[in-house]
């Protein structure tokens, strides 16, 4: 089956701009950890398709997103109005941002929402018990934009073989963490690792640029860009 409809069963906001929705996972449907959504909204008797990364692993019952809230933007008005109960229209998985079988570690780099689909594939590389050393470099503007924080803090107190550090392009002054872009803090050495980048098309260029000055083969970058 190619479109499915079900319902939003839990609807929560993170920040003032990034919800995160819950909706009941139809039996037939499958994904990998990294795929995205097209979710179909009607606007004017036409069917409009807006793509929304999965940010939950595939073992659940639920398929979670992660949407950022843009001032009139349709797909975003539609989640901003939306009730838990109420139904909504998507089609099958797809995407090529899932992890490849390799053996280096993998280091993911999100910003803003981009965090889903890696949330994603972080949880289900470390539900399958994966021993490579797992890093998430997660960049915000304000301190009042982080999210999923507990739910990072756990994953690093649960398993020795995921860190992360969360850093902020706009740093209020009482911020202890790492400031500035993902970009000033990525490592120089870059040989034993894969590098996962989801976010804005300026941050994957800047940081692909950097990883390939750095000696990345393009090969082991992979991205995706909202
Ligand atoms: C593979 C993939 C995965 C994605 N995953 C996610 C995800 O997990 N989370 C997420 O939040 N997003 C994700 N996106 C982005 C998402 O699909 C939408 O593009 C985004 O949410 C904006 O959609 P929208 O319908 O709200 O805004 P749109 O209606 O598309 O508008 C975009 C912007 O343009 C402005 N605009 C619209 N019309 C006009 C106009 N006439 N004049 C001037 N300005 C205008 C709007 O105000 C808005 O700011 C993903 C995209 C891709 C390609």
């Amino acid at each position: 089956m190619d479109t499915f409809k079900s319902k939003i069963t839990q609807k929560t906001e993170l920040t003032h701009n990034v919800l995160e929705l819950k909706i009941e996972k139809p039996q037939d449907f499958t994904f990998d950890a990294g795929q995205f959504i097209q979710v179909v909204i009607e606007q004017d008797g036409k069917e409009v398709l807006r793509s929304y990364s999965i940010s939950s692993t595939p073992d659940k019952d639920h398929i979670g997103l992660c949407v950022k809230l843009l001032d009139n933007g349709l797909g975003s008005n539609v989640f901003k109005t939306c009730r838990e109960g109420d139904e909504i229209k998507f089609k099958k998985a797809n995407g090529k941002f899932i992890v490849q079988n390799t053996n280096n570690d993998l280091f993911f780099i999100a910003t803003g929402a981009g965090l889903a689909p890696i949330m994603s594939m972080i949880e289900n590389e470390l539900k399958k018990g994966s021993e490579k050393q797992l890093h998430l470099l997660f960049g915000v503007q304000h301190e009042t934009d982080i999210f999923w924080q507990e739910r990072l803090k756990n994953l690093a107190q649960n398993h020795n073989n995921f860190t992360y550090d969360i850093t902020l392009s706009k740093p209020e002054d009482s911020w202890k963490g790492l400031g500035g872009r993902v970009s000033a803090h990525i490592p120089e050495e870059v040989s034993n690792s894969d590098f996962y980048l989801c976010g804005s098309p300026a941050m994957v260029t800047d940081v692909r640029k950097i990883l390939i000055d750095n000696g990345k083969d393009v090969k082991d970058i992979h991205f995706e860009v909202f």
